[in-house]
């Protein structure tokens, strides 16, 4: 099928909301094996929610909309499905019982605005919201069809997870697989030169090469009549690539850097501690949204200032005076300085400048210096990075766990 995706809410057409639930849907329906035609997105209003759905309808075979669900004035997308589907709103007593269990376990009660929500288009396939209040809907009419998902994506996305998607799955005749292969160690030209020919051969599976700092990824894709066949196609190809780039492959799946470097840590049972100046905890934090945390990393000092570097990790005034606080001698005594507080199997610091002030001509802005201690053996690299003070911040993080990721790779 060809599909259309509206999303709804003045919010968005503001900037004060990112569509995300377009991006989200997108790629689960390609995965799915239907197509995506139009984006659009409008704002809280009736006129413009008809003549845009009919221009969808006219050129999709489905639009999903989302947003517009909720109980509040604004929230007309129900009823302009209807009118746009021709059908009446009828009561769906189940949507109705499960939004007075839902306002009873919250103890409030429900209002007459609540009940609304539970009229649904007239011999539409109900989807029941289990994580908020508004039910959405598959409404079809001469073929075509309009389903309807809540705007708030954790509902959005449960919803489409339990109910769209069998939906879909049904009405597809083709099956997309993709494998994703990911490379460490080696760059996203080289890369490409050692397997161009197997590229330019293939039209099903296709590969495609995402390059990202640290890691090269590729995405084998194969479509067939179903899941079975595709992942058939897909066999053959992966072997030739596994074949010609099996010592840069540290795995499959939609991983990144920072899950292969938490696996390399556990899997070694090595503690981890850190310094940060530049990167002001952003590397902790990275490690600290992994629920088993706890097992490896230790801790990170947030050595901003350079009071900080002396009182927290012991790095000498006369190096910071002399060399200046990011240079390989200051990087240096951080590393030891962590080591020393910590004694962790594998310590890190980072020191640099994220501008967009603060640079020389001696010291640019991006220049990053990265330390690490591993049994006994001290590395410091030095780095110079482009972009704004965040993307310069990121590229420290993400060489921080490729650096860590190689050493553990190269002594353990
Ligand atoms: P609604 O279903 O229109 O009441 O939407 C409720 C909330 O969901 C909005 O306030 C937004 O925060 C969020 N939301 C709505 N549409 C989108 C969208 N397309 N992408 C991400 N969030 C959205
Ligand atoms: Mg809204």
């Amino acid at each position: 099928m060809n599909i259309s995706i509206l999303a709804v809410g003045t919010e968005l057409l503001m900037g004060k909301t990112l569509n995300t639930n377009a991006t989200e849907l997108s790629k689960a329906i390609n995965q799915l094996g239907h197509g995506v035609r139009y984006h659009l997105t409008i704002g809280d209003n009736p006129e413009r929610l008809k003549q845009t759905l009919e221009f969808l309808l006219s050129v999709s075979d489905m639009v999903i909309t989302t947003g517009g669900l909720g109980p509040t004035q604004d929230d007309l997308t129900k009823e302009t499905i209807a009118s746009v589907m021709d059908k009446k709103l009828v009561l769906d007593q189940k949507a109705h019982d499960m939004m007075l269990e839902r306002f009873k376990s919250f103890n409030v009660k429900m209002t007459e605005n609540n009940v609304i929500q539970s009229y649904l288009p007239e011999n539409a396939i109900v989807m029941y919201n289990e994580k908020g209040t508004a039910p959405g809907f598959i409404s079809e009419n001469d073929g075509k069809y309009v389903a309807a998902l809540p705007g708030p994506p954790r509902e959005m996305r449960h919803m489409f997870e339990k109910s769209l998607k069998a939906f879909l799955k049904d009405k597809s005749q083709m099956a997309i697989v993709s494998e994703y292969i990911n490379l460490f160690g080696i760059g996203e030209s080289t890369a490409e030169n050692k397997i161009d020919d197997i590229i330019s051969e293939q039209t099903n599976p296709t590969i495609a090469i995402y390059a990202n700092i640290g890691q090269v990824s590729l995405r084998v894709t194969a479509s067939a009549e179903n899941e079975e066949q595709a992942k058939e196609l897909l066999e053959p190809t992966v072997q030739r690539i596994k074949d010609r780039l099996g010592d840069y492959i540290i795995g499959y799946g939609e991983k990144s850097i920072v899950d292969y470097t938490i696996e390399a840590l556990m899997s070694h049972d090595l503690s981890l501690s850190l310094a940060e100046s530049c990167t002001g905890g952003m590397i902790a934090s990275e490690f600290v949204n992994f629920p088993g945390a706890s097992n490896f990393f230790d801790r990170s000092y947030i050595t901003y200032s350079n009071q900080a570097k002396e009182d927290m990790i012991g790095v000498s005034k006369t190096t910071l005076e002399t060399y200046g606080a990011v240079s390989p001698e200051t990087c240096r005594e951080m590393v030891e300085g962590v080591y020393a507080q910590t004694g962790s199997d594998v310590c890190l610091a980072v020191t640099g400048i994220a501008g967009p002030s603060g640079g020389s001509e001696e010291k640019p802005v991006g220049l990053v210096y990265i330390g690490i201690k591993v049994k006994d053996q001290v590395t410091v690299k030095k780095y110079q990075f482009t972009g704004d003070r965040f993307v310069i911040r990121k590229r420290s993080l993400l060489s921080s766990m490729s650096m860590i990721l190689n050493h553990i790779k190269s002594l353990y």
